[in-house]
């Protein structure tokens, strides 16, 4: 088991505080000194495309509980280089912090097609607030993307009375939950007024003048004008710190199993990662059958901190906690949950029909090869029972 005196997290999201919490729970009480490119603690980032959209809007986070572990944090400086010899992180400042154990934890940006600012994203805090703040003026809104972030600022915007264009190839939703999932949301969408256009964009068109609209091009049908486009057009991981680390692998962060980073020269297959060098949350490409792939979701930024942090500690002897992948949006009147592997095609079993607050709400389950999947629409049920239920267990059992 290595002994580590101090332990560098980089980036202080839900991943890197998960990270260390996690820490000290598994007995860690070492030095731990984690930096934040943010100025402010670590808030929900599910509640910026949420809470932060709707009507009544707080336009302040929702801050997460701090942790109360005695960690050093450093707010708004950023990592910029990383030396693996000498074991330091380089800072924005040219200081040099020394590690013996490092999280990577920095997650990832916004994908957008400008850098004008009437191009909106939703990332941070302060995106949410901007976004939210132009929205009250209704303005015509273009959204980019018919995922659960587009589908949601979608939705904001429509309860503030702004008329939304979303802009989507193929359903949306569909990538996510599957067709009987998405034709719930696109339902809902339509009644509430977006119009949806299935198209790819081709380029975002930003006139000099400031007051003049956008132009959205799109290959198959005419294009579109706005007041304000808001692209939800996927996320790209913050690894630019690691150019130089000899970390990356075609641009990619690779980890094993159990987080361990595992750079280009690490042998396939069954690669263990270096011992003292892991990641967790939307940066970290994770083992799969075909591959590497990220899983840029809440849940598994939490639990895959907790797995990266533990393996850091009892190194080699580790092993990869069990996930259980869950889910969430709200949208359109729908609070939808969803618990296992998704998307899923066919036609779902329906385990419970209509609650006492709300005679629509569905719990529903996808059999597939004995790992089921659940889905509970608008149904209140906690989050371990929907598990079960997705188990194959009768909720009321
Ligand atoms: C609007 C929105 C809504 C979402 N809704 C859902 C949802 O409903 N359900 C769901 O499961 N998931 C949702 N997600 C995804 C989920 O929020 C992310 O998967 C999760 O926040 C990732 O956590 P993280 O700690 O890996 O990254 P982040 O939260 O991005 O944290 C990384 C931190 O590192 C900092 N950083 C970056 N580079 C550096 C550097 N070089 N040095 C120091 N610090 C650095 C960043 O500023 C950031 O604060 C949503 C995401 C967004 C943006």
């Amino acid at each position: 088991m290595p002994h580590y005196d101090s332990v560098v997290i980089v980036g202080y999201g839900i991943a890197g505080m998960t990270a260390a919490d996690t820490l000290r729970a598994e007995g860690f009480a070492g030095r731990i000194t984690i930096i934040g490119a943010e100025q402010s603690e670590p808030y929900s980032r599910p509640a910026l495309s949420k809470a932060m959209m709707s009507a009544e809007a707080e336009l302040a986070p929702q801050f997460l509980p701090p942790s109360a572990h005695g960690v050093d944090v450093l707010l708004g400086r950023r990592a910029v280089g990383l030396d693996r010899q000498r074991r330091q992180v380089t800072l924005d400042d040219r200081t040099r912090l020394s590690y013996d154990g490092l999280v990577i934890a920095t997650g990832s940006t916004a994908r957008r097609f400008t850098d004008d600012p009437r191009e909106f994203v939703v990332r941070g805090a302060d995106d949410a607030a901007a976004v939210r703040l132009r929205l009250a003026r209704r303005p015509r809104a273009v959204v980019l993307g018919g995922g659960p972030l587009g589908m949601e600022v979608a939705s904001g915007a429509r309860e503030l009375g702004c008329p939304v264009t979303l802009v989507q190839r193929g359903q949306p939703m569909a990538r996510h939950l599957g067709p009987y999932l998405a034709e719930l949301c696109r339902r809902a969408a339509e009644e509430r007024g977006v119009t949806f256009i299935n198209d790819t964009v081709t380029e975002v068109v930003a006139p000099d003048d400031p007051n003049a609209t956008l132009t959205v091009r799109l290959a198959q049908v005419p294009p579109i004008s706005a007041d304000i486009v808001i692209s939800a057009i996927g996320d790209r991981p913050s690894d630019g710190w690691l150019a130089e680390s000899g970390l990356l692998t075609d641009d990619r962060l690779l980890v094993d199993d159990c987080g361990r980073v595992c750079p280009a020269d690490t042998p396939p297959p069954g690669r263990q990662g270096i011992e003292n060098i892991v990641a967790a949350g939307d940066i970290a490409w994770h083992p799969v059958e075909d591959g590497h792939r990220r899983s840029p979701l809440w849940t598994a930024a939490i639990e895959g901190a907790k797995t990266a942090a533990t393996a850091l500690l009892t190194g080699r002897t580790s092993t990869p906690r069990p996930y259980s992948p869950y889910f969430w949006t709200e949208q359109f009147g729908l609070n939808i949950r969803v618990s296992g592997t998704f998307p899923l095609d066919g036609e779902p079993e329906v385990i419970a029909h209509g609650q006492t607050r709300d005679p629509e709400a569905l719990l529903l389950r996808w059999s597939t090869d004995g790992t089921g999947s659940a889905a509970a629409v608008n149904y209140r049920i906690p989050i371990p029972r929907l598990r079960e239920v997705a188990q194959g267990n009768d909720p009321a059992a």
